[in-house]
């Protein structure tokens, strides 16, 4: 699906439904809190009869006059991922979706992950006569500097596997195919397209600020997991590496948006993803926009 703002922004998803209790998410969550929220009574947020949060995960893909920059990419096929099951060795027909969106992986100029965790980097990577190779054969893939120097140290220091040991099989093989361009967290791509720190889910954790000189949308990656997090703005998620510079980064980006035309499009919202933030400090909401 296309969605609205500048350029034509592209929505491929692989993965979309009920799959959580909110609690799993977000500690601080408590299934009183949550069934009186606003978002409660949105089934394309909140499953009310399982107390379950719908999420989506997608690819975004940016198409300006001179480049298609993807967004994010999810799970990917053929990964062991025995400790989640709906993750694990997946077979789903994403390649073939994104051909269908007109966006084939070959079209694709940037990759972008806004971080380093395992649904944010699968399809870096597919499985090619036994072997991991570049989905995207003609792209960069773009990776924060802070963020690839830590999850570097933590593969190496950590004896739990990091991040289901996604660095081994979507990281690594971007880094010894030389299409990886390790940045600073303020990289331009081009004119109105650059990233933003936005650390505290993960350290180098970024989001893309996207204009072209007349709409504006930021791909915020998980800065903003779920909905319920516009309401309850303290909430940082089970997987934030540092919950309240977390709460920081997503208390001052929805400052800097609310009350304005900006789009904001997160990487786990489900259909139709892009939103406006309304109201201030003392109360955030949001309203879904969809393409004209
Ligand atoms: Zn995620």
């Amino acid at each position: 699906m296309h969605l609205p703002g500048p350029f034509d922004i592209v929505r491929v998803v692989e993965m979309e439904g009920a799959f959580r209790a909110p609690e799993f998410l977000f500690p601080e969550a408590t299934e009183e809190a949550v069934r009186a929220s606003k978002v409660a009574t949105d089934p394309r947020f909140y499953n009310a009869e399982t107390h379950k949060l719908v999420m989506s995960f997608h690819t975004l893909v940016i198409k300006t006059p001179r480049h298609n920059i993807l967004v994010d990419t999810c799970i990917g096929n053929d990964k062991e991922r025995p400790e989640l099951l709906d993750w694990h060795q997946r077979t789903g027909p994403f390649l073939a979706d994104l051909a269908t969106a007109g966006v084939p992986a070959e079209s694709i100029d940037f990759v972008l992950c806004t971080h380093l965790h395992a649904d944010h980097v699968g399809w870096n990577t597919k499985l090619f006569d036994g072997r991991w190779v570049p989905t995207f054969p003609n792209a960069k893939y773009l990776m924060a500097r802070t963020e690839v120097e830590h999850w570097n140290e933590v593969r190496k220091t950590s004896d739990k596997p990091a991040n289901h040991r996604s660095w081994d099989d979507s990281v690594q093989p971007i880094l010894d195919a030389g299409q990886a361009l390790v940045i600073d967290s303020d990289y331009e791509i081009e004119h109105g397209i650059h990233l933003i720190p936005a650390p505290g889910h993960t350290p180098g954790n970024v989001i893309l600020h996207v204009s072209d000189g007349k709409e504006r949308a930021y791909l915020i990656g998980d800065t903003i997991h779920h909905p319920l997090q516009i309401e309850h703005p303290d909430w940082s998620s089970s997987f934030c590496s540092d919950p309240n510079l977390s709460r920081v980064t997503r208390k001052e980006f929805l400052n800097t948006v609310a009350e304005t035309d900006s789009l904001v499009m997160p990487a786990h919202f489900g259909t139709p993803t892009a939103v406006r933030i309304t109201g201030d400090s003392t109360g955030y909401n949001f309203e879904t926009v969809e393409k004209s």
